[in-house]
């Protein structure tokens, strides 16, 4: 159960990072792009609108000297009058209304730092008539002779986009500002429409992307989980273990490593099944053989026949010649025993120097007869070993009783060897007299 959860967190682990990989550079991308998206189309907007608010103050401008031709003055003492051409113009409202309605800006006309003609109401409805302008706005005002433009200046109670333009008198002087604003919210609203869109689309793309991630994740972390499961079943040696076709057909570097994983199986598993020297089957594969051997007659198959050979007095070559001399005899002997078996059955290496013959569908007479042939052989071999010929002879008994069990069987042809060795060894015996 606790494998079952390690699988879990590291697949987790795995598609977690994954999606941060996705997830953290696009939404910075987004982010990235918002800002300067933003801060680039609303300077683009204010610039236009700056030269909108530049045209209205210009027809005002026209308007005014078309209306009242002359200069600005202010008299009076405690009421105060502006007048223009000697006329008194302090409430001729329409001279900023005219204007104001055609373009949808808001206008004032401005004496020094005070509204005297405005289009800007406040929320009752009032005109914001004797209202002041910005503390840095008038500075500015006092010390240029251009117009200037600002991109926030709080009026009432709303932020607009400004522009202050000099109404000059005939001799050069400037009592009078011409103030046209427009609410700068809206500006800024148009200003994110491209970007929400543009957002937008990448937000899609981040989910298209994290849907991708997903499925390749979850994808991988099945096969991963797929491999998983094979190694440990093949470490815990499972001879069964079986590997997930798909895992095997993936053309990535899972596959890769699942078919590597096999291979190693495959070779670890002929490594357990066979003797390290003579490269027969082991005694522990033998016994699988034969199993399946006894379940196939058992199916209906044909009788079978088992012997056990030993090779005669192998001790004696070892003490005379070398241990490695006895390898080399050994080997050959496996050598000629595999070479007739092959066809026949097969056969493995038993123990030191005996060895487990099985001839598949062959009656004893048969097997016995094989035998002989094979025992003829190993005596006429000559085996040469730092230049000395080695020969050697071999006892087999053998045995067909195909209905036993195997460790009955076995007992049989244990008998039969012994008897052989005991007649004298270098034959073969398929029964013992009575
Ligand atoms: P017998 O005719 O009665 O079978 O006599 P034997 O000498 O063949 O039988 P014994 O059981 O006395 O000796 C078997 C020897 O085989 C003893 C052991 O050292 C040797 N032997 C077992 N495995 C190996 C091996 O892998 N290599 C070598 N060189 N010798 C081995
Ligand atoms: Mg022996
Ligand atoms: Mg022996």
């Amino acid at each position: 159960m606790s494998d079952t959860y390690k699988e879990k967190k590291y697949r987790n682990t795995i598609s977690q990072k994954m999606l941060a990989i996705v997830i953290v550079p696009t939404i910075m991308l987004a982010a990235v792009t918002a800002m300067l998206g933003y801060n680039f189309t609303l300077e683009a907007l204010s610039g236009e609108l700056k030269n909108e608010l530049r045209t209205a103050a210009v027809m005002t401008e026209i308007n005014i000297n078309t209306l009242y031709p002359g200069d600005y003055e202010l008299v009076g003492d405690e009421g105060l009058s502006l007048l223009k051409g000697g006329e008194d113009i302090t409430t001729c409202y329409e001279l900023v209304d005219i204007v104001g309605d055609e373009t949808g800006l808001e206008l004032s006309l401005i004496y020094s730092d005070t509204r005297i003609l405005t289009t800007i109401r406040d929320k009752d409805g009032g005109r914001l008539v004797g209202t002041g302008i910005a503390k840095q706005v008038k500075d500015d005002l006092a010390s240029s002779e251009e117009s200037l433009f600002y991109k926030k200046t709080l009026i009432g109670r709303e932020n607009y986009y400004s522009y202050y333009y000099p109404l000059i008198n005939s001799d050069g002087q400037k009592l009078c500002t011409l103030e046209i604003c427009s609410p700068y919210s809206p500006l800024a609203a148009l200003a994110w429409r491209p970007i929400m869109v543009i957002v937008g689309l990448i937000v899609l793309v981040l989910i298209v992307l994290v849907v991708l991630v997903y499925i390749q994740t979850k994808t991988t972390g099945t096969a991963t989980a797929k491999l998983m499961e094979f190694t440990k079943q093949a470490a815990g040696g499972n001879d069964a273990a079986q590997l997930d076709p798909a895992v095997l057909e993936r053309e990535d570097e899972l596959g890769a490593i699942g078919n590597s994983v096999l291979e190693m199986h495959r070779s670890l598993r002929e490594m357990m099944d066979k003797d390290a020297l003579t490269k027969l089957l082991n005694r522990r594969s033998a016994n699988r053989m034969l199993d399946m051997v006894r379940n196939h007659y058992r199916e209906g198959g044909k009788p079978y026949s088992v012997a056990i050979g030993d090779i005669d007095f192998f001790k004696k070559v070892n003490d005379t010649y070398g241990h490695d001399a006895g390898d080399l005899v050994l080997l050959t002997v496996s050598n000629i025993l595999q070479k007739h078996l092959k066809s026949l059955g097969f056969v493995a290496r038993w123990g030191g120097e005996e060895f487990l013959m099985v001839f598949d569908r062959m009656e004893i007479k048969e097997a016995e007869a094989k035998l002989w042939e094979i025992l003829e052989e190993i005596r006429s071999a000559e085996i040469i070993y730092e230049g000395t010929v080695i020969k050697v002879t071999m006892s087999f008994g053998v045995v067909s009783a195909p209905d036993l069990t195997q460790d009955e069987i076995i007992k049989m042809a244990d008998d039969n060897l012994y008897y052989a060795k005991e007649r004298g060894r270098n034959r073969v015996v398929s029964v013992i007299p009575v």
